[in-house]
């Protein structure tokens, strides 16, 4: 007989690969990634009482995680008890199916739909595999499943025949409703498992594969969803997330050559007299930690490659003054620089501070935002195209003014994350010069606050070399923190007047501008009136948030610096770099809403002078609420230890490593920072380890074969050329 042709084998598995689009499904790659949420063995099961007893355990358990949906299913096996039909009201009748084990417990299955199908294929004495999401009903002490998976199972040996261990999928109802079952899900992976062993082609060299003891790519698959031991499952696994991190890094890798490689740098001379004089004139003495981040940025400046560093520190760490001496050095140097910041308070802002110490050198330092005069904006472009030694302070507005910037040594980005990946590209083109047939580049030098885990400032900022502000300045204290429940606020005002009796002034934060039918929380507009004609009627409130003019939000921002205002009342436009050390408490309503990172940044706006500062968390009280379901307490409840976090720590990478377990990295890069990895399988917190050393290998691998000739990395350089396309991988010759 001829074997059936690929094409059709093809066709077949796609058609059945359509039952699979409930769940989004819709290729054969899809669904080999459909992978088990469980795996079952014989040896596994548990009994039912012992179910019982870990059941409880994580009821308590999850309700401290905040992701817990995907763990939750569960795996039983036992006789059907009892099959009983009740009338549950009109042309309505659920079915429950009791099952015991003879471990002396039961547990009930609930089914509300296809009645009919489970009653003619199910009956008494009938043993069955549970795979489902248990509930635990508290009146009847009873553990539930509604509407599980379940499968007959006639003998041990016909359901673990082929494999010692089953994998488990889960199933949508979608996909029940269409008459799919577990036993169809498996065999309709396993058919596509044995269809890709042909397809799959091979994309790390074998003697990579000896090296790290992994797969051949095409049995991969095999091994995660037909496995015959968890040593399989393992290897399976530490297989396709090597191929995904290993290729994520070469790139990453070859970017970063391209970089310094491809382009120039201006060559800087280190010695900068103005900077010298500065640093002596400063009201304090720059933190160990600082100089070290300096020398590592002046010795960038001189290698002839453009510079490309990421500096990181905690907020009211001192990153300000560390960029203004570098930018300094740049002006010494007879170049321009660019100081890139995201809102117009803050250009502003940085624009004083600059100001106040450049003025004694008559250095040319201008501002450009959004809302400059057009005789401003002409100015600023005879600078530019001029080229005279200055420094020169902006907004987005500088994306897109239509001219080019021929003599910049050096753009400083702050608070990177409110910059996309492209925007600093754009940046750099624009001050692209060519010069005897070279490239030449700006330096480049982008902040954080946003203390960034170290797994994803591997991978997200991998082509950038990192500095790290450390230690903040001596004279700080740790903020105290404290969570107050909105029943109990009135002791927070008490706490704030008392602040403002000392002299200092405080922030109230709300999460919203306008009152919301939608969203159940404080807005700051209704609170801001009802703040400063009732509890703080005799002090000054000032009100801040992102929807009031520019104008508007700059005389306020102003007025509290200047102490005009012992209270202001805002949103997060506050959020970054403001800098009013007289503040000295904040309170953050509704502090539930907001993610850990974002908190921390918040907080980071007290504290920032040499008195001790606080911070009060206010949320909704739990332990008074009585018409709460259990849901809704159990979710408070994690929020609540969110919150704690917080109370805890003062250490920004502490709180953001806390911040990407709970929610992912999404939060902690902004929507704006694209380019993040897409990792498939690789976990980035569970994985840091894996990630790292397998990064080290392939950067030393490229290192020792820069071009990819070496005859067994003839499969990785085609890999790289598909994936990433042929430009990414230039030959540097
Ligand atoms: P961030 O890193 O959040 O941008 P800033 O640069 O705004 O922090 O610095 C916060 C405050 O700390 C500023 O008022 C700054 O002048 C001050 N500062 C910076 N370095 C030091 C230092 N070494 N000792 C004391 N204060 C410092
Ligand atoms: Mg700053």
């Amino acid at each position: 007989m001829k074997s059936e042709s690929g094409s059709s084998k093809k066709n077949r598995l796609l058609k059945r690969i359509e039952l699979f689009d409930a769940v989004g499904v819709k290729t054969i790659e899809d669904l080999l990634y459909y992978l088990p949420h469980s795996y079952s063995s014989r040896d596994s099961l548990q009994s039912i009482a012992a179910f019982y007893a870990k059941e409880r355990f994580k009821s308590y358990e999850s309700s401290q995680s905040a992701s817990q949906s995907f763990q939750a299913q569960a795996v039983l096996q036992g006789k059907i008890a009892k099959k009983k039909e009740t009338i549950v009201g009109k042309n309505k009748s659920m079915l429950v199916f009791t099952i015991a084990d003879g471990s002396g417990y039961t547990v009930d299955l609930i089914f509300w739909n296809r009645l009919e199908y489970y009653k003619k294929v199910y009956s008494e004495g009938q043993t069955i595999l549970i795979i489902g999401k248990p509930t635990f009903d508290k009146r009847f002490h009873q553990i539930q499943f509604t509407h599980p998976e379940i499968e007959k199972v006639d003998s041990d040996q016909e359901l673990y025949a082929k494999n010692a261990l089953l994998p488990n999928y889960s199933l949508s109802m979608v996909m029940r409703q269409i008459g799919m079952t577990m036993r169809t899900v498996r065999a309709i992976i396993e058919e596509t498992v044995s269809y890709s062993i042909e397809a799959e082609k091979e994309t790390i060299p074998e003697y990579i594969q000896e090296l790290w003891e992994l797969l051949p790519q095409k049995n991969v698959w095999q091994k995660i969803h037909t496995p015959s031991s968890f040593a399989d499952v393992e290897l399976g696994f530490r297989s396709i997330k090597f191929e995904e991190i290993f290729y994520f890094e070469l790139m990453i890798a070859l970017r970063k050559r391209l970089i310094t490689k491809q382009s120039f740098g201006r060559v800087m001379n280190p010695k900068s007299p103005t900077a010298r004089i500065v640093v002596n004139s400063l009201p304090f003495e720059l933190t160990s930690s600082q100089k070290k981040v300096l020398n590592e940025i002046v010795a960038d400046l001189g290698t002839g490659h453009p510079m490309n560093r990421l500096l990181q520190g905690d907020v009211g760490s001192g990153k300000t003054i560390v960029a203004l001496l570098c930018v300094l050095c740049v002006l010494d140097n007879g170049c321009q620089s660019i100081f890139m910041a995201p809102t117009e308070i803050l250009a502003e802002q940085q624009y004083h501070y600059f100001e106040k110490y450049c003025s004694q050198f008559g250095v040319t330092l201008a501002l450009l935002t959004g809302s400059s005069k057009t005789k401003k904006r002409k100015e600023i472009q005879d600078i530019f195209s001029s080229g005279t030694p200055a420094i020169l302070i902006g907004t987005h507005a500088l994306f897109e003014v239509e001219y080019t910037f021929p003599n910049v040594g050096l753009i400083v980005i702050d608070e990177q994350h409110r910059f996309g990946v492209e925007q600093r590209a754009t940046l750099r083109q624009k001050c692209l010069v060519v010069e005897n047939n070279k490239q030449i580049v700006p330096h480049m030098l982008v902040m954080s606050a946003t203390p960034i885990p170290r797994t994803l400032s591997l991978t997200v900022f991998g082509d950038l070399d990192v500095s790290i502000l450390q230690n903040p300045p001596r004279n700080r204290k740790p903020i105290v923190t404290k969570i107050v429940y909105e029943s109990n606020l009135q002791f927070s005002y008490e706490f704030i007047r008392a602040e403002i009796a000392k002299g200092r002034q405080a922030y109230i934060v709300f999460p919203l501008v306008e009152k919301s039918e939608k969203i159940r929380a404080k807005s700051v507009e209704e609170y801001f009136e009802l703040l400063q004609e009732t509890e703080f009627a005799d002090l000054r409130c000032g009100l801040l948030h992102g929807q009031m003019k520019w104008n508007e939000k700059e005389a306020t921002m102003k007025a509290f610096a200047t102490n005009e205002y012992d209270i202001l009342v805002c949103t997060t436009v506050i959020e970054v770099g403001i800098d009013v050390p007289n503040a000295s408490v904040m309170l953050i309503n509704n502090a539930e809403r907001f993610g850990l990172s974002q908190l921390h940044q918040l907080r980071g706006r007290v504290g920032r002078g040499s008195e001790q500062s606080y911070c009060f968390l206010a949320t909704k009280d739990i332990s008074y609420a009585t018409n709460m379901t259990e849901m809704e307490f159990s979710a408070k409840k994690s929020l609540e230890i969110r919150l704690e976090a917080m109370v805890d720590t003062t250490d920004g990478f502490k709180i953001s490593e806390i911040d990407l377990e709970l929610r992912g990295p999404g939060d902690i890069l902004g929507t704006r920072q694209s380019g993040s990895p897409h990792f498939r399988i690789t976990d980035l917190v569970k994985d840091v380890q894996y990630i790292e050393t397998v990064r080290n290998f392939a950067f030393t691998l490229l290192e020792n074969d820069p071009h990819l000739r070496k005859p067994e990395h003839e499969i990785i350089r085609k890999e790289l050329q598909l994936r990433f396309g042929k430009d990414t991988f230039i030959d540097v010759a």
